[in-house]
């Protein structure tokens, strides 16, 4: 009944793991909930740092807008007016064209070209590359419902050009994966929807824009959105509101059901210590190989679906740089890097030109990244030689000279979930079969979305379950 008091154990303290703890204090205050976080401090792969008068950003930076769980959940924790938009300058991303910096077509959304006359003037497809993409909107339709890869998509809808130059690098910065093996479903459902309802992406976008245009009111939002002191400031809201809830230095070794109970042994990693807890219910929210470990005697088949979505490595290397020892106008987001340019750079943001007050007057944050699932290799290398060549390729490409003020280099050793073809129907049996364990809810980025909105959303989610199943 409504009026008992029950514990749940929350398991890890990202993003994921502190909006499920929050969503279940809103919901049920009365209640006790914990979050156990292995590391010393909460936030998982959200980490803002600050360096002389430099906010800097290790892991993600933005929270996508057009999903609304991020902005709610900063809503809630009350730092809703702490939140910004990418500065007007930011608009844009450059591309790379026979090794130069070349813009971008504007207003290309990954696969979606909102505006026709910056696909027929850039210099970065060919005109037969052009004439395919326009071909788009004769493209029948796929019959077959079964997932796809994004490269089988892209290629099939807009030609092998535009995909290479276009949806790889723009899609390849999100996932770090390959696009061979991520599936269109999982990734990008947004477009197996458009070409399921309009028949074309092309269609699908002018009618979007037409919609969009008619219902304006009001300034432009940007798309991107986060603190302006970072998005370490939602961790640290959420940590301040949950207060001693958050317990850090724990990390969690077993779990096992007993009698209509969880039990959790606890190691404390300072003292090696352990000691068993018990729990009405329990929010698994680590990465999927730490929840395959906890759930091999729970249930073997969850854990083994679990231990095969694979995750992929990355590097960031910050660069700070005085804005005059740069020659290039950063006049964009960033600059992305098509694989076929065969470049060692997968992308360079430009930190400080998207969000204000990230530098001093005068300089700039540049945030080279390297790896993932294409050159794995990338980050095995020394600091030394990864900062060499951050140094040489934002030196070729945007023409940087002279000595950076500093660089921080940042490794995210198998921290990116792989979305690959099949994904959903693994995590459609990982979530029948966790159903039912009575108690046991699952969160975290290798499920429904590995942005930070998705990953709130999933966590929201499971928070309600959890409710819903200890009254039942
Ligand atoms: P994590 O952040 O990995 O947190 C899991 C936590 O569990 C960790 O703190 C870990 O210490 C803890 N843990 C693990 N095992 C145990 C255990 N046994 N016991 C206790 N605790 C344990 N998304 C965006 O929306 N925008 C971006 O700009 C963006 N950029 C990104 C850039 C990078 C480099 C990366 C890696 C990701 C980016 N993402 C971005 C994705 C997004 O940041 C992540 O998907 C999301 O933050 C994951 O949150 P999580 O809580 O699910 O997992």
């Amino acid at each position: 009944s409504r009026e008992t008091v029950r514990s749940v154990a929350v398991i890890g303290g990202g993003i994921s793991g502190l909006a499920a703890a929050w969503r279940l204090v809103e919901l049920r205050p009365e209640w006790q909930v914990v979050v156990l976080e292995a590391s010393d401090e909460p936030g998982g792969v959200i980490q803002t740092v600050q360096r002389d008068d430099f906010t800097l950003e290790l892991g993600p930076d933005s929270l996508l807008r057009r999903l609304p769980w991020g902005v709610d959940l900063c809503r809630r924790l009350g730092i809703e007016q702490e939140l910004i938009g990418t500065e007007p300058a930011a608009k844009g991303v450059y591309t790379v064209h026979r090794g130069r910096a070349t813009r971008m077509p504007e207003g290309f959304a990954i696969m979606a070209p909102e505006r026709t006359w910056p696909v027929v003037t850039t210099p970065i497809l060919s005109p037969w590359g052009k004439l395919r993409l326009a071909a788009e909107r004769l493209v029948p339709r796929r019959t077959a419902s079964t997932d796809e890869s994004l490269a089988a998509f892209a290629c099939r809808r807009l030609g092998r050009e535009a995909f290479e130059r276009i949806v790889q690098p723009l899609a390849g910065g999100i996932f770090m994966g390959d696009p061979e093996r991520l599936s269109l479903k999982s990734c990008f459902p947004q477009f197996a929807a458009m070409e399921a309802e309009h028949g074309s992406l092309i269609k699908a976008t002018q009618a979007a824009r037409k919609q969009r245009e008619a219902k304006a009111d009001g300034k432009p939002q940007s798309v991107f959105t986060a603190p302006a002191g970072g998005l370490g400031r939602i961790i640290e809201a959420a940590a301040e509101k949950l207060g001693e809830r958050v317990r850090c230095g724990q990390r969690v070794v077993q779990l096992a059901s007993r009698d209509d109970a969880w039990q959790l042994r606890v190691e404390d990693i300072q003292t090696g210590e352990q000691a068993d807890e018990t729990y009405d219910a329990v929010i698994v929210a680590t990465p999927a190989s730490a929840t395959a470990r906890l759930l091999e005697s729970v249930d073997p088949r969850v854990s083994e679906l679990l231990a095969g979505v694979e995750y992929s490595s990355c590097v960031i290397v910050q660069l700070g740089y005085q804005r005059k020892n740069i020659a290039h106008p950063l006049d964009a987001a960033g600059v992305v890097v098509p694989n076929v340019e065969g470049r060692a750079l997968q992308a360079c943001s430009f930190s400080s030109v998207k969000y204000a007050g990230r530098a001093p007057d005068g300089s700039v944050v540049l945030r080279a990244f390297f790896g993932g699932a294409m050159r794995p290799e990338l980050p095995a290398m020394s600091d030394e030689k990864l900062i060499e060549l951050a140094k040489s390729e934002v030196g070729t490409l945007l023409g940087a000279s002279g000595e950076p003020l500093f660089t921080v280099v940042k490794r995210w050793q198998s921290s990116m979930p792989q979305y690959h073809v099949g994904h959903a129907e693994r995590v459609d049996e990982i979530e029948q079969r966790t159903a039912a364990h009575h108690g046991l809810e699952l969160a975290g980025a290798a499920l429904h979305g590995v942005g930070i909105p998705h990953c709130i959303h999933t966590a929201e989610d499971a928070a309600r379950r959890v409710v819903e199943q200890l009254e039942r």
